[in-house]
């Protein structure tokens, strides 16, 4: 479903992605485990054309995608839910998860996700008309999630949607992404919890200062030794 070649992203004079190689298939859960500053985050930006590449290619259903603007990218059916911090903090719930849905033609139906979104957060029904900024950082996360789904997207990107997240929302959280996943959607995870991010994902990529540095099952990568030493706490 999605396939990144070789793509190379810079920052000014930071060559922050060297050649990234990756792939999604439909159905899946893939995670994006890795330290502070590996270019997790950069990578999202780059498949979303938030950020621009210096050179590689993403390629989405058969199409390569790497040069066209963001909103024809969503309408395609990409999705990022960004960390929770970035909500709208002065519009309502209500009005974050409209932002969302912004790139649809079939308005008609869109009552039918904000159905959804309320049914997997019925935290954020109970707030629908509360100000995205006082709402606690776990339901401004839930809502980051929300809008992201709002489009219908075919493959959702969640970066680092643990972030700050007392341990039973964490669990929560996580529940609900194999939730979105079971019905449908194929997800790209970004994670600094590789342990919670490998306990759900099929598959994942290890990134180290802009490279991949080992992809395999998840299950595979949960018991490696040099990942259970640098990203589980434990060998
Ligand atoms: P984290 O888990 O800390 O969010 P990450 O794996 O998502 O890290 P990125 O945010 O993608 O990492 O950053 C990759 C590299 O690019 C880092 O060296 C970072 O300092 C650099 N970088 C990121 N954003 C910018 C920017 N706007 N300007 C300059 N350098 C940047």
């Amino acid at each position: 479903m999605l396939a990144v070649k070789n793509l190379n992203t810079h920052y000014g004079n930071i060559h922050a992605l060297k050649g990234i190689d990756l792939e999604v298939k439909q159905g899946e859960i893939v995670t994006l485990i890795g330290s502070n500053g590996a270019g997790k985050s950069t990578t999202l930006g780059t498949i979303t054309g938030l950020l621009r590449a210096t050179s590689g290619e993403v390629w989405f259903k058969g199409e390569n995608i790497t040069s066209i603007p963001p909103s024809q990218i969503v309408k395609k059916g990409i999705s990022l839910s960004p960390e929770g911090r970035e909500v709208f903090p002065a519009l309502t719930v209500e009005e974050n998860l409209q932002l969302g849905a912004y790139v649809r033609k079939d308005k008609e139906n869109i009552r039918t996700s904000y159905d959804r979104v309320y049914e997997l957060f019925p935290r954020l029904f109970e707030r629908k008309k509360q100000t995205a900024g006082t709402l606690s950082g776990g339901e401004q996360q839930m809502l980051a999630i929300g809008r992201g789904l709002m489009s219908m997207p075919q493959l959702l990107l969640l970066d680092e949607p643990s972030l700050g997240l007392a341990p039973n929302l964490v669990v929560m959280i996580f529940d609900l992404i194999v939730s979105i996943n079971q019905q449908g959607t194929t997800v790209l995870l970004v994670e600094q919890n590789a342990s919670m991010a490998l306990s759900i994902a099929h598959r994942g990529y290890v990134l180290e200062t802009g490279k991949v540095t080992m992809t395999d099952d998840a299950k595979i990568l949960s018991d490696n030794d040099m990942v259970r030493k640098a990203y589980l706490g434990n060998i």
